[in-house]
């Protein structure tokens, strides 16, 4: 493989990342780091109409969290600086004027009007329009217009794009890491604007221009820039550079595998389509995100990888080393990835069993506010009981409250089945056994419980199923004697002589 692999991400701050940006993010991170590379961000923003305040740093948020940091972009390690391409804006007509020296760009003088006046012409024949060889002979440019003509107008300060003259009659070979060989025919092109007479490239040239000056030599990502391949293929034979390698990831699909995943499913759907939590900052509506959702950053990272690639073996969860160990732009799919939430559900489940409880407690803790005098140990010790039935860090009070609080209520129907004359018997006498185990272990308690209900020859459900009811209030939780052990002998006693007297 190449030596220096340099990749870039090349987001456009128009709105917060959505999770199949991220994708392409990680992509290029896991591959960069599996070549011992250089992963770049670069902000694509010379559109400033579609400008948004704050994008920026939701980006760079959103990788920071993701714990795939640039090596470099913005404000860091500008070796190939700036990284902002309005910063960049003094560079581009340079590369534009080349173009048109060279004949494979031309002036074009055609206003917004007459342009759209022609669109609806066609478009009422059933056709649409297109400006290319066939009939830009016929508009206002550079190449039906004398040289003269021309210069009067550009004199004049007269409103240009400058486009890109596609040829007629060529086929391109275009290579991509991903779908292979892919041969265009050039009639079906159009000519492109490339620079504006605002002063700012679009996207085509300013991206060919940067990947060129910045040593690209991949470019990662997503499948919707296909389209534009054949144009970039073309600007880095018409400025005669080396071209990059080239890799598009599949599309990410909605839920049910029909169409693709938009920004505006996410919270319509019931799950974030975003890694951070997004306030808009015209309307200040708020897009849920993954973290604020309870979601562990390095579990969405699992889950993002295998959109569109996959190890081609059986293993489901890596860590990140693991990732840019395994990982690989031959494994990446041409099929659209289906995007499920249930999957990222149960990653985060094995993650979370993956943590410490002493990292988890501190967390909890500090979300739940009865916890606030608890010892964090004992926190502690309950949390590694409980996570193995919990997805999120917000499901371990319903899960665990028992260990910090007597239940307030009973579940009704367990309740009315359980509590009968005899259980209530049952429990005042099984008080006093607890009362008297000394050396308050999980196993003296449950020695001497047993012991009692063999001398008593009841069946172990009958006493059992009331003493969790007791100290749990429902019939769900951990073993009863982890609990008796947990809440101490007092604590027990109290709760069962609650249940008893209980109506
Ligand atoms: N600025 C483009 C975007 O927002 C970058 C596309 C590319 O990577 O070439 O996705």
């Amino acid at each position: 493989m190449t030596d220096n692999v340099r990749v870039r991400f090349a987001p456009s701050p128009t709105g917060p990342l959505h999770i199949g940006g991220l994708r392409t993010a990680l992509f290029n991170y896991l591959f960069a780091k599996k070549h011992n590379g250089t992963f770049i961000l670069r902000i694509e923003d010379t559109d400033q109409n579609r400008y948004v305040e704050g994008a920026e740093k939701y980006i760079i948020d959103a990788l920071n969290w993701c714990n795939i940091p640039y090596d470099e972009g913005p404000n860091h390690n500008e070796k190939f600086g700036p990284y902002r391409q309005s910063e960049r804006k003094h560079l581009y007509q340079d590369y534009a004027d080349q173009l048109i020296a060279s004949g494979n760009a031309y002036y074009a003088f055609d206003t917004a009007d007459s342009l759209d006046h022609q669109r609806k012409e066609l478009e009422a024949e059933g056709k649409t329009f297109i400006y290319n060889w066939h009939n830009r002979q016929l508009l206002l440019n550079s190449l039906s217009l004398s040289k003269e003509e021309t210069q009067a107008k550009l004199d004049a300060g007269d409103e240009y794009v400058i486009r890109f003259k596609s040829p007629e009659n060529q086929t391109l070979n275009l290579t991509d890491i991903v779908r292979g060989n892919i041969t265009i025919d050039t009639n079906i092109l159009d000519d492109k604007v490339l620079f504006k007479s605002d002063g700012m490239p679009t996207y085509h040239l300013a991206n060919i221009v940067d990947d060129h000056l910045m040593e690209i030599t991949h470019v990662i990502r997503g499948e919707e820039w296909l389209p534009s391949l054949a144009l970039h293929y073309q600007l880095y034979d018409a400025f005669g550079w080396d071209k990059p390698q080239f890799a598009h990831l599949p599309l990410l699909l909605k839920p049910t595998g029909k169409g693709k995943l938009s920004k505006r499913d996410g919270d319509k759907l019931g799950f974030p389509v975003f890694p951070l939590e997004w306030q808009d900052p015209e309307t200040n509506d708020i897009s849920s995100g993954y973290r604020e959702a309870g979601y562990f950053p390095d579990a969405l990272v699992n889950f993002l990888a295998f959109l569109g690639w996959n190890p081609g073996t059986e293993q489901e969860l890596f860590t990140l080393e693991e990732l840019v160990e395994a990982f690989d732009l031959e494994r990446v799919h041409k099929s659209g990835a289906r995007f499920d939430p249930d999957k990222i559900k149960w990653f985060n489940h094995q993650y979370m069993q993956m943590q410490y409880d002493d990292d988890l407690a501190e967390v909890f803790k500090d979300a739940q506010p009865e916890l606030a005098d608890i010892d964090v140990n004992y926190v502690a010790m309950a949390v590694g009981m409980i996570k193995e039935r919990a997805t999120f860090i917000s499901d371990f009070w319903a899960l665990s409250s028992f260990f910090f609080e007597a239940p307030k209520t009973y579940d009704e129907k367990s309740f009315t089945k359980i509590v009968t004359n005899e259980a209530r018997e049952l429990m005042s006498e099984l008080a006093q056994v607890i009362n008297h185990t000394d050396d308050f272990t999980v196993e003296n308690v449950q020695t001497d419980v047993k012991a009692w209900i063999a001398k008593k020859e009841v069946g172990f459900g009958k006493v059992m199923q009331p003493l969790r009811l007791a100290l749990v209030g429902a019939m769900q939780g951990p073993d009863v004697f982890e609990i008796i052990y947990m809440i101490g002998k007092a604590e027990t006693v109290q709760r069962i002589g609650n249940l008893s007297q209980a109506l």
